[in-house]
């Protein structure tokens, strides 16, 4: 397939030549036309003057004045009677008479003037005119008038010889300048090929490089711009996220491998090898924690996890998370209180819901001194219901608020409990029942609130 830029400029060259040659063609008949009705209100023009001077004189014995009349004339003048006789002849015919046919002479009979294109003497082609001069409603006499076409001839045949010259190279020309204009136009969309080819994993960051307008081709370029940014941008998380998994996994091998390795130096007793597997079982168990985590957001068929929603009594199941924390809360001698309100359902994933207000509440206990209180409360609005755990813990600075849903993001104040998933995960889950989760911090304690749908 021939590229767009030289299909573009073959049309436009071909409809461009077409009209040209028309026009051309038109121009041309329409002048020659003209000029041939020129000539013939020229004729008739001199045959009406010398019809009247002709009328004055015929009484006369001779035609003085229109001799004079017609001295040094471009043009070949006869007057003859109707019946044939001729009657006068201009000095410059000599002894030539100008034809007549019988079609014309029917035509002059019946009073009507007539026109003819015939050759005389050297000029090729000539102009007459037979003209009646009535009298008494017949005609009675005829003028035979004729005019030289050479000079109409010159100058049609300059046009014609300017019209064949110049066509072709405007058409060249046009051509040319189809083609740059069609280069020009489609430069833009050449760029987008050659950045497309060079571009790799590595050169996300490369951009089209074109000056071009709010046209269709600039919103092809800008669109492709737009698409290699956003590319760039998840190619850029998922980076990052490899170098945090692998970052996260390898602190437990380090782990893991030097407590082998100092235990493997000189013989040990079975209670030390005993010490040793069970730091070893605490860093697996880390590990397969971060593991199931990575595999519990990375669970791309939402679709399927939605399917699986069913109702459930929301009041039931946080009841039974505050449950479950009671014993590490008393252990840290932090208080954890409730209040809950009964009768709350929704409609959702109960595994993942456990698992969000968990995340939350040892956050909750974890960033909270002992002495301290943690509350959770249920509440329920009109549509909606909002569930608030509040801690009297360190707070969250400012300038970490925003990345604490960040996957592998831990604050400056993260004890070394924790691998910096717990909050993504959080939202992970709400965003999946179609929830919404807010924090509000202060140095004096924290305050999550997740808002869920009630159905
Ligand atoms: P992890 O708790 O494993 O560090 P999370 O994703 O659960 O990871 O939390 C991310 C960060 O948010 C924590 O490291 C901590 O800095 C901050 N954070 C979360 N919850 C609280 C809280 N209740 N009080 C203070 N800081 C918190």
């Amino acid at each position: 397939m021939l590229p767009i830029r030289i299909r573009l400029t073959f049309w436009y060259v071909a409809v461009f030549s077409i009209t040209l040659i028309l026009y051309s063609v038109f121009l041309f008949t329409f002048i020659s036309h003209k000029i041939m009705n020129n000539m013939d209100l020229e004729l008739i023009a001199e045959a009406k003057e010398s019809r009247s001077i002709f009328l004055e004189e015929i009484t006369k014995p001779s035609f003085e004045e229109l001799d004079e009349e017609l001295k040094g004339i471009n043009y070949y003048l006869q007057i003859y009677s109707i019946d044939g006789k001729l009657i006068y002849s201009s000095a410059n015919l000599y002894k030539t008479n100008l034809p007549v046919d019988t079609e014309a002479f029917n035509s002059i009979e019946h009073g009507s003037q007539v026109f003819r294109t015939i050759h005389l003497f050297k000029h090729k082609d000539s102009r007459m005119l037979l003209y009646p001069i009535i009298s008494d409603g017949t005609p009675k006499y005829y003028i035979s008038i004729a005019m030289p076409l050479h000079e109409q001839h010159e100058f049609l045949h300059m046009l014609g010889i300017i019209l064949t010259l110049v066509t072709p190279i405007v058409i060249i020309v046009a051509s040319w300048g189809g083609i740059v204009i069609a280069g020009r136009a489609m430069k833009p969309v050449d760029e987008i090929t050659k950045t497309a080819k060079r571009i790799e994993a590595g050169n996300l960051a490369e951009q089209i490089k074109t000056k071009t307008h709010n046209d269709e081709i600039g919103n092809l370029a800008r669109t492709f711009n737009d698409m290699l940014l956003r590319l760039k941008k998840a190619f850029d998380v998922l980076a990052s996220f490899s170098q945090n998994v692998s970052h996260e996994l390898k602190t437990p091998l380090t782990v893991m491998k030097s407590g082998i390795e100092i235990t493997m130096r000189e013989k040990r007793s079975a209670a030390e090898y005993r010490e040793l597997l069970v730091s070893l079982l605490e860093e697996v168990d880390q590990m397969t924690r971060i593991i199931d985590d990575l595999l519990l957001t990375s669970l791309s068929d939402t679709a399927s996890i939605k399917a699986s929603f069913t109702p459930l009594s929301l009041s039931k199941l946080l009841m039974e998370t505050i449950d479950f924390f009671e014993v590490l809360a008393t252990d840290k001698t932090i208080l954890l209180e409730h209040n809950i309100r009964e009768d709350v359902s929704i409609t959702g994933n109960e595994r993942l819901l456990k698992r969000a207000f968990s995340n939350i509440i040892d956050n909750a206990i974890k960033f909270t001194p002992p002495g301290k209180k943690v509350s959770v409360s249920l509440v329920r609005d009109a549509g909606y219901t909002t569930i608030h755990i509040q801690d009297q813990g360190i707070g969250i600075p400012k300038e970490e608020m925003p990345k604490i849903f960040d996957r592998f993001y831990r604050g400056k104040s993260a004890n070394t409990e924790g691998h910096g998933l717990g909050l993504s995960i959080v939202k992970w889950i709400v965003e999946l029942h179609d929830g919404a989760i807010s924090v509000a911090s202060k140095p004096e304690g924290t305050n999550f609130q997740i808002r869920l749908a009630l159905v």
